[in-house]
């Protein structure tokens, strides 16, 4: 099996990048925020647990995280190449992976770093609000309402942020990013396995860059 790591911030893109490459060339994309969901959805023990700590605010310890991944990865066909998404996030978690792609034969292709500075992804992120009565979600760069001020669905005049889109909060969100992936990018970048992308470009030059510089492994 292959791994390529995606790196980047909340709003860099980097989801959105995985999601495309998985369904157009075969790739499998593990999300580990989205594995965490599926857990907690099949109301497991164990997916009770990561409830609890979701709901009271805490980060997932790495050793769940790394449970949960284990076990999606045993599923997976050997010849696979695999996109992480979300893993790893910390420089703890990074020494984890490399154990573990060593000790069972596994291969760490590529680290790929979307590079997207704060002020573009602060734009990006607190741009987005939603009609108050429906919830249509637009943004004010890029899907604002046909007539200004009124909701093309319902056509209410009400419209909010959503809490987790206020400035403050990206802000904050964003400092842990990087205060926690900074020793994560001098670490792969020693290793020469990391690739640095300009991801303020748009989705289809960022596609064409990744397809340029990421070895595909054909797959049936
Ligand atoms: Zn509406």
């Amino acid at each position: 099996m292959n791994f390529i790591v995606f790196l980047g911030a909340p709003g860099s893109g980097k989801g959105t990048q995985a999601q495309m490459l998985a369904s157009e060339y075969n790739l499998e994309h593990i999300s580990t925020g989205q594995l965490i969901r599926d857990e907690i959805k099949e109301s497991t023990e164990f997916g009770f647990r990561l409830e609890r700590e979701c709901l009271s605010g805490n980060l997932i310890s790495t050793e769940d995280i790394f449970n949960l991944l284990g076990k999606k990865i045993k599923e997976l066909s050997i010849d696979r190449q695999v996109i992480l998404d979300g893993f790893p996030r910390t420089l703890d978690q990074a020494k984890l992976l490399k154990d573990f792609t060593e000790k069972t034969g596994n291969q760490l292709e590529k680290v790929v770093c979307f590079d997207i500075a704060g002020e573009a992804l602060i734009e990006r992120l607190t741009g987005r609000f939603m009609c108050a009565d429906c919830g249509a979600v637009y943004h004010k760069h890029h899907n604002s309402p046909q007539q200004d001020g009124v909701c093309d669905f319902c056509g209410s005049e009400n419209f909010q942020v959503r809490p987790d889109d206020a400035e403050e909060v990206v802000k904050k969100r964003l400092d842990v990013f990087h205060e926690e992936t900074k020793p994560l990018v001098s670490y792969y970048d020693a290793q020469g396995v990391l690739f640095r992308l300009d991801a303020t470009q748009s989705v289809e030059s960022i596609k064409k860059t990744l397809l340029k510089n990421i070895k595909l492994v054909a797959a049936e």
